[in-house]
């Protein structure tokens, strides 16, 4: 189901922690691994049983000290104590699935929470910046709905510069982040049985929702590794299209008329196994 976080005085964080309050407080997680932040200006995962630590989560910020997938393997193992969730990014989602085929990780029990993600950036320079207190957080937030991270003068780690899939998958709980107003509130995917433990309805139109546009074709689909590049410019994926008067120039405009009015375009695998593109765009 798809509906939104309301986000009061542009504070996208505080209504982040609120959510993330309520899913304990309705009972969905007996205990949450997310980052925290110290007093020492640093942003550390921790795995919180106090609601009340969740005022000091911080899963926006831009800072990875390690890969959560590794933590949530040791949390859960084969067996996952209790119920358990966890607020990962869209990288450390993925490392997660390839440990639990590895049989090294545990799903079971697990609520998975999916940040989309516009980078991180090297610890020893978040921190720094963080202390000094000129890290530019309404910058970096407006990057998000831009689809990119923006903070002066600081580079992304190397991996984060190369990352082409930093929308969340496979997770019960997704907070849209990228390419959205977050002013006007966080778009939010939760599975349904989920929603109805937390009292969520669906965002009715008008009301800040996002509209979701799809379009499907019953061709071959392309290659989840593919699809960044498909959405370049001059990108032929299909060779034998380029004698027809086809240029590569579709799904890229489509992308840039989605992000200029402060949505996206994802690319997927339809239900038939062709390509399914989704808009995604809000209201205003
Ligand atoms: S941009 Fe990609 S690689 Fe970097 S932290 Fe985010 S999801 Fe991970």
């Amino acid at each position: 189901m798809k509906t939104v976080i309301p986000v009061d005085d542009s504070d996208v964080l505080k209504a982040t922690r609120r959510f993330l309050r309520s899913l304990m407080e309705a009972g969905v997680v007996e205990a949450l691994y997310v980052p925290l932040e110290t007093e020492g200006g640093a942003v550390l995962p921790a795995l919180v049983t106090d609601p009340a630590m969740l005022e000091r989560a911080n899963p926006l910020a831009p800072v990875m000290p390690i890969n959560g997938a590794r933590a949530v393997s040791a949390l859960t193992g084969k067996h996952t104590p209790g119920t358990l969730g966890a607020v990962l990014r869209p990288c450390e989602i993925r490392a997660l699935v390839e440990l639990v085929k590895l049989q090294q990780a545990n799903l079971e029990g697990l609520t998975l929470i999916g940040i989309d993600c516009a980078g991180t950036f090297e610890v020893r320079d978040f921190t720094a910046r963080r202390k000094a207190g000129n890290l530019d957080w309404a910058g970096y937030l407006s990057g998000l709905k831009g689809g990119m991270a923006t903070v002066d003068g600081l580079p992304l780690r190397a991996a984060c510069q190369m990352c082409v899939t930093p929308v969340a998958e496979n997770c019960a709980i997704h907070l849209e982040l990228l390419g959205s107003d977050l002013a006007s509130g966080i778009p939010l995917t939760v599975a349904d049985e989920l929603a109805a433990r937390l009292g969520l309805s669906e965002t009715p139109r008008g009301e800040g929702a996002a509209a979701l546009l799809v379009v499907r074709d019953s061709g071959p689909g392309i290659a989840e590794a593919d699809r960044a590049r498909a959405l370049e410019p001059f990108t032929q994926l299909d060779p034998s299209r380029g004698t027809k008067g086809n240029v590569g120039l579709g799904l890229a405009i489509v992308q840039a008329i989605a992000k200029a009015h402060g949505g996206r375009l994802e690319l997927a695998t339809g239900a038939s196994g062709g390509l399914e593109a989704r808009i995604f765009l809000h209201s205003v």
